[in-house]
């Protein structure tokens, strides 16, 4: 399907052979009725060069200052591992690129700090690849929980156990340097729905991981519950080592309560239900593929010089809580987020 992005002619670099870009951003991009593919970057020449061949991309290489030199270039995606998110954006907002990142947006709060800043005064734009947000089931939950047929929301469960493809188990689940572990990479997600779901930062959390089978030198599983300004509790489940369960969010208030399945997801998949003293009904949303809609909102918030969907201050957030989670289980100790450094 394509989408209209308001007349941009929107030239792309990809930061990162990755698979997210392979299998997801390129097609996204293209999706776009002028959005276009016009670099691949690797650290591997033979990276680089398959993945352009590969997908059609007519420049490849292995300098990001090559890229970044390229006038026609407007926006820039980087999907490299974690710990490169930091340097990339920095050099692309530098070189006066709008950036899309993949969460985490950064490895700690100051690094996202400085990307925040370093956007706001070149005056690019600086989104995060928060894709959830931007999917039609969590729209569909925001509008239940703002509309008011919950009542006042008591507590929000979320459900994010998966078993992390084969294909994907490599820096994840052994390197910590490279921003492994199943906290930076589904703890993040968590956040950033509970904040655009009930539209409050997280207070403080305690929490607990394991490592249940895939993990080594990194936690493959957490549980974490976590404050909110408004009273409302938030429970927080991530994993890469479960076969057989559903992902699924859960808001419960004092009118209704919205069960949502399979709703954690690459795809525009899962059922919604809202339970009140009426019954059990189903609500329906939009199956607009979920990528394609974060590259529409991209490029239209730089044609408009408006917000994208997910900021780099809603990066940084998520982030935090993420950290804190982390540094909850390590501890053992309650961690309030001072979210000072970003606001
Ligand atoms: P990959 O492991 O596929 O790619 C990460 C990097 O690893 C690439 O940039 C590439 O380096 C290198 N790489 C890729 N394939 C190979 C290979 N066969 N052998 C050796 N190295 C390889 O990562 P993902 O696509 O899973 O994740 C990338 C980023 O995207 C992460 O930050 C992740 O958190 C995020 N992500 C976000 C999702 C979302 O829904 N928002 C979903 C999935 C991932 P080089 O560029 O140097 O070639």
């Amino acid at each position: 399907m394509e989408r209209s992005n308001g007349g941009q002619n929107v030239k792309w670099a990809l930061l990162g052979a990755s698979t997210i870009a392979g299998q997801y951003m390129v097609s996204a991009i293209r999706a776009q009725t002028d959005g276009a593919v016009r670099w691949v970057v690797s650290g591997k020449a033979e990276r680089a060069r398959a993945f352009a061949q590969a997908h059609r991309i007519e420049r490849w290489s292995t300098s990001v200052e090559e890229a970044l030199e390229d006038q026609a270039v407007q926006a820039v995606y980087i999907s490299t591992t974690n710990e490169k998110h930091y340097p990339l954006a920095m050099a692309a907002i530098g070189a006066g690129k709008h950036v899309l990142c993949e969460k985490p947006l950064a490895m700690d709060a100051a690094e996202a700090a400085e990307m925040v800043s370093a956007a706001r005064s070149a005056g690019v734009t600086l989104a995060v690849n928060h894709h959830l947000r931007s999917a039609g089931s969590h729209k569909a939950i925001r509008a239940l929980i703002t509309s008011g047929a919950l009542g006042r929301v008591l507590s929000l469960r979320l459900f994010h156990a998966v078993h992390l493809p084969e294909h994907l188990r490599g820096w994840r689940l052994d390197n910590p340097s490279a921003g492994g572990g199943v906290i930076m990479d589904l703890t993040v997600h968590n956040a950033d729905t509970v904040r655009f779901l009930l539209q409050e930062d997280p207070e403080s959390v305690i929490a607990e991981t394991a490592t249940s089978g895939m993990g080594a030198g990194v936690e493959d599983s957490a549980m974490s519950v976590w404050t909110m300004p408004s009273g409302a509790m938030v429970f927080s489940h991530e994993s890469f080592t479960h076969p057989f369960t559903e992902s699924g969010i859960e808001v419960h208030g004092t009118q209704a309560s919205v069960f949502a399945r399979g709703v954690m997801a690459q795809e525009p998949l899962g059922r919604i239900e809202l339970v009140s003293k009426q019954g059990r009904g189903e609500i329906s949303f939009d199956a607009a593929e979920i990528y394609g809609s974060v590259i529409e909102d991209f490029q239209s918030a730089v044609a408009r010089r408006a917000s994208p969907a997910a900021t780099g201050t809603d990066g940084a957030k998520s982030l935090m809580v993420a950290r804190a989670v982390h540094d909850a289980a390590r501890t053992g100790a309650r961690q309030t987020i001072n979210y000072g450094e970003i606001e």
